[in-house]
């Protein structure tokens, strides 16, 4: 076992830390405006560019940076240390564009958006169907030319600046839920409502309704049919970031509030030399190395390939796990700042509002419990608590096996 960085990890990361501080200039202006303005996102755009860490998870000849599981998740978790979700600034393109592109849905869709010339933002939830998709209510009729698509949909991350929807119909009569590429300002598509939330988002998650758009048969987006496995396979390369970012932005707060403890004096000591602290300190070191180890531990797993519903139990599993121990780790941190920890200034504030929603959208921590146990029931334990085997050196497969997670989506 080698827990060592690669010369190629120790670089990348390296070019991550890089990139995450120049973005951080911009946490001010997004806590004051909730979000950023034109000049900013044109300027943050050449940044990321400049970074070549543009559309990581796609292949290089698609203008990505083509990186493995590992090296994204080294890259994830330190965009996971800004705050006001400006990792979101560093645009990727979905999996299930990457997956399902037809050679000209991915000249007008996805290469733009791997130039960052375009972007696309997934529309799943709606009123009455959140964890469980399979009974979203919009629907796609069919026509002559195509597809006549109704319904709601909630919380649309990136909807404010996204100039086309992933949306997930019904295809009737046939029942067949469905994924479908469509232009935001195509007639019928409409702006609900941009509600506001706890965190104070580089981009908005309006709420758009869809009133008889009219789309031909090129918009759908891989078969017809087979919309959930496309939501499924976003989810999980979704689940896998939002678990490295938690262990981004817990050691962040770590590290403030542990620079805090030492500065602060009370009760006639720097309140690190208190127990109560030391012992807050000490939990969330202990939350952060564990949970870095199986974050990077599945990323390499997918990295080898395998099972992929034992994959997707590990993904849940970590995702669980790196959430909840970056709430515990954040609220700690806003503890040891005392009053100073409840004010909007400090980084550690806007991580414990940022962080909250990680246990809430790409699937609740309810729901990857259900996942982990369904995973325990069908195929046991020894997926999730055991290290795989290695294989013979000439059969292993390469790190840099791709972005595409094959059959990763059930
Ligand atoms: C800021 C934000 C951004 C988002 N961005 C997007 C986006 O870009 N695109 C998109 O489509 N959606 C997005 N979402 C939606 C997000 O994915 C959903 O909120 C999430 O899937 C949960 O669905 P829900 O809110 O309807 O809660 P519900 O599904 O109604 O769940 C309510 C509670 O019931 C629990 N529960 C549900 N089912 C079960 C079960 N079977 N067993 C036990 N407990 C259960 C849940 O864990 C939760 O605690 C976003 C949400 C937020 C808050």
């Amino acid at each position: 076992m080698d827990f060592s960085y690669s010369p190629r990890l120790a670089e990348l990361r390296e070019s991550a830390v890089e990139l995450a501080r120049k973005i951080a200039v911009y946490e001010d202006e997004c806590e004051a405006d909730n979000g950023l303005g034109p000049e900013s996102r044109a300027a943050l755009r050449r940044t990321v560019l400049d970074s070549g860490l543009q559309a990581m998870n796609a292949p290089v000849a698609w203008g990505g940076a083509g990186l493995s599981w590992v090296e994204q998740v080294t890259v994830e978790e330190e965009l996971g240390t800004l705050t006001n979700g400006l990792w979101a600034a560093v645009w990727r393109p979905t999996a299930a564009a990457l997956l399902a592109c037809t050679p000209e849905q991915r000249e007008r869709y996805l290469l733009p958006e791997n130039r960052g010339e375009r972007f696309g933002a997934r529309a799943i939830t709606e009123p009455d169907a959140g964890s469980d998709p399979r009974h979203i209510a919009t629907v796609a009729e069919r026509t002559l030319d195509g597809y006549r698509i109704t319904g709601e949909k909630w919380f649309v991350t990136m909807g404010d600046v996204a100039d086309y929807l992933i949306v997930l119909a019904i295809v009737r009569p046939d029942g067949a839920p469905t994924m479908f590429l469509v232009d935001k300002d195509a007639p019928g598509v409409r702006l609900v409502d941009t509600p506001r939330y706890t965190h104070n988002f580089a981009y908005e998650h309006p709420h758009f309704a869809f009133d008889h758009v009219k789309v031909g048969h090129d918009a759908v987006l891989g078969e017809v049919g087979f919309g959930l496995d496309l939501v499924q396979a976003t989810f999980f390369e979704e689940r896998v970031l939002v678990a490295a970012r938690a262990v981004g932005a817990a050691e962040r707060a770590l590290r403030l509030a542990s620079d805090w403890a030492r500065e602060r004096v009370q009760g006639g000591q720097p309140i690190i030399r208190h127990q109560l602290i030391q012992a807050m300190l000490a939990d969330s070191a202990i939350d952060i190395a564990v949970n870095r180890m199986l974050v990077y531990r599945v990323a390499w797993e997918i990295d080898r390939g395998g099972d992929p519903r034992t994959l997707n139990a590990q993904v849940a599993m970590a995702k669980v796990s790196a959430t909840e121990a970056a709430g515990r780790v954040v609220d700690r941190a806003v503890q040891i700042f005392g009053g100073r920890g409840y004010m909007r200034d400090n980084p550690v504030e806007r991580l414990y509002r940022d962080t909250r929603v990680d246990r809430i959208w790409m699937g609740t921590s309810e729901v990857q419990r259900l996942m982990v146990a369904d995973e325990i029931d069908k195929r046991g334990l020894s997926g999730l608590l055991h290290f795989s085997t290695a294989q013979a050196e000439e059969d292993a497969p390469h790190e840099t096996r791709g972005p595409l997670m094959e059959g990763a989506s059930r």
